[in-house]
């Protein structure tokens, strides 16, 4: 059995807020690091909107909400953040420069049994764990966006992870009504690498007009029953991302079967990420 009661979560942004969230409403202490007072309460503010919406839909009550909202304790500094906690989520922006630096500070100033864990989507374990003087308590916590709504957390096993590593965080996942799905670190690991080459064939089917992006995203829902087409999938996830991944892909194996499709390269080049610039494959307001 795991004894985890207290988390730090490393960064506040999308997923960061969303895997705080998680943590607080199923009963845990979380400390959410980010690096200004403002994007503290941005966070803080996310999380209590979306806490709103539990309860408007009647899965939690106003009480659960005010109760998790109180065990989220906003910090500034990481070293003290990390000192008393039992796990560690990071989930700031995917620069391995950026995580490195907070891995090697978290390593110095967590516990000796502090587990450390990456939300990263790309960036091998492997590499990261060897930042750390720790490599057999470090582990990849994959979560989806967005985070309270989507069921999987892809815990993925570094090349020294522990097997009561991954134990505690299967266990930990499924405590926070998540079902943890095991993989082994390889580039993409099982999500990535199987939905953005789906992504990128989709985008090469508008490249050579086989068809529309509408046409596209039809005959993935209608005819696979995907709930989202890939391309308004790639919109959602952001086209800058998805190339970030396929490149990822790419260098990891050689392949060129992961080669980016030119449209992707152009779009990002011409700043249509999807719908965080307001247009991609489609227009958003
Ligand atoms: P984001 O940019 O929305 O959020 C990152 C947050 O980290 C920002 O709020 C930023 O202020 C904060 N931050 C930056 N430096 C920091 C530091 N030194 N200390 C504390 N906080 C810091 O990014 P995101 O989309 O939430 O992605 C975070 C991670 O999750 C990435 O590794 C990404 O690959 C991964 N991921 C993203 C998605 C997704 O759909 N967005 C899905 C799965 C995994």
């Amino acid at each position: 059995m795991s004894d985890i009661k207290k988390v730090a979560v490393v960064g506040g942004g999308t997923m960061g807020n969303g895997i705080a969230h998680v943590f607080a409403i199923s009963g845990f202490q979380v400390k959410l690091v980010e690096t200004s007072r403002e994007l503290a309460d941005k966070a803080l503010n996310t999380i209590g909107k979306n806490l709103t919406r539990m309860v408007t839909k009647e899965k939690i009550s106003e009480k659960d909400k005010e109760e998790a909202l109180l065990r989220i304790q906003p910090e500034l500094n990481l070293t003290e953040a990390v000192k008393d906690v039992d796990l560690v989520v990071e989930a700031v922006p995917e620069h391995f420069k950026l995580k490195k630096k907070i891995f090697a500070e978290i390593d110095e100033h967590a516990p000796e049994h502090t587990i450390l864990a990456t939300n990263t989507s790309s960036i091998s374990i492997t590499k990261l764990a060897a930042v750390t003087d720790r490599s057999n308590r470090f582990i990849g916590m994959h979560f989806f966006n967005p985070v309270p709504v989507m069921k999987l957390v892809e815990v993925i096993r570094g090349l020294d992870t522990g097997d009561e590593v991954i134990q505690a965080i299967i266990e930990i996942s499924e405590k926070l009504g998540k079902v943890p799905v095991q993989a082994n670190d390889s580039p993409g690991f099982v999500s990535n690498r199987v939905l953005m080459p789906m992504i990128n064939e989709a985008i090469y089917c508008v490249y050579e007009g086989v068809a529309e992006p509408k046409a596209v995203d039809d005959v993935m829902k209608l005819g696979m029953a995907h709930p989202m087409g890939p391309l308004r999938l790639a919109d959602f996830v952001g086209l800058d991302v998805c190339l970030d991944v396929l490149n990822v892909l790419y260098d990891g194996f050689k392949d060129p079967k992961y080669r980016p499709c030119p449209l992707l390269v152009k779009m990002v080049d011409a700043g249509k990420l999807g719908d965080k610039t307001g247009e991609g494959f489609f227009k958003y307001d």
